[in-house]
């Protein structure tokens, strides 16, 4: 696989998918993402691998969507409601949920912050190992919508946490969200991956077609719940703010958009 930001490489039974682009924070441009799910793919269609690890290098786990579109392919027309609709259902909804379709577990292990569509790297995995030193936060309210793309967080957080969060755009920490059951240990940073390697290879020695179905078991409980149904309800919400923010701003939310935003907000 040629791969510019990410890299797929096969320890025994496990697949190990590595964001490597920490010079922007693995920030997620449209290149990564492709990368990103290239791996994903070649790692569901591998029959070596029975679980799959996804990390990150560098200091910071992701700082979301990469704003600055510098890539190759990151050049987009001017913002059209109907373009942008359907690049992010193709591009982020879908692939957040296909990521969490694959019927192999997966374990994340994040470090230092994940913010925005950092958390759409991370929910999409079975399990979550985070360093002492994680963060995570969605602040997307500052650009006048409701949150990131994937409204996972009142499964993460729990519903008065979740309203918390995102009313407030504050970060929790790894100790708190551990807590609140959106990560499942919190290890000193030097341990990061191999204490993830350690349970994925210890998981690795399940049988894969009871490890399917038990992953399935909680997804389609989730899924009977609502998860799936909100999610695509609460995209669609998603882009109503994107599209009330670009009158307000004269178009696609830029970091200048963002500031002007967040003036009219306080205006308002
Ligand atoms: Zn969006």
């Amino acid at each position: 696989m040629q791969s510019e930001h990410v890299r797929f490489e096969v320890d025994g039974h496990v697949g190990v998918i590595t964001l490597d682009r920490p010079e922007a924070a693995n920030a997620q441009s449209p290149q990564v993402l492709t990368e990103l799910d290239e791996a994903w793919r070649a790692a569901d269609a591998d029959d070596r691998v029975k679980v799959i690890v996804f990390t990150t290098n560098g200091r910071h786990f992701s700082a979301g969507h990469d704003m600055s579109r510098t890539d190759a392919e990151g050049e987009r027309p001017e913002w059209k409601a109907d373009d942008h609709y359907d690049w992010e259902t193709r591009r982020y909804l879908h692939y957040a949920k296909s990521w969490r379709a694959v019927p192999k577990p997966s374990i994340a292990a994040v470090q230092g912050k994940c913010i925005a569509a950092g958390l759409m790297l991370c929910w999409p995995c079975d399990l979550i190992i985070a360093a002492e030193n994680a963060e995570f936060s969605d602040p997307v309210l500052y650009m006048g919508i409701r949150g990131i793309e994937l409204h996972a967080h009142t499964w993460e957080f729990g519903p008065r946490k979740a309203k918390e969060l995102l009313f407030t755009g504050d970060a929790i920490g790894a100790q708190e969200a551990k807590e609140l059951g959106m990560v499942n240990r919190v290890v000193p940073l030097a341990d990061l991956f191999p204490t993830t390697m350690t349970l994925a290879r210890r998981i690795a020695q399940k049988d894969a077609f009871a490890l399917r179905l038990a992953k399935q078991a909680v997804n389609h409980t989730m899924d009977v719940q609502g998860y799936t149904t909100a999610v695509d309800a609460c995209f669609d919400m998603h882009h109503f703010g994107h599209a009330r923010a670009a009158l307000v701003t004269g178009g696609m939310p830029s970091l200048a958009g963002l500031s002007s935003m967040k003036q009219k907000g306080k205006n308002e």
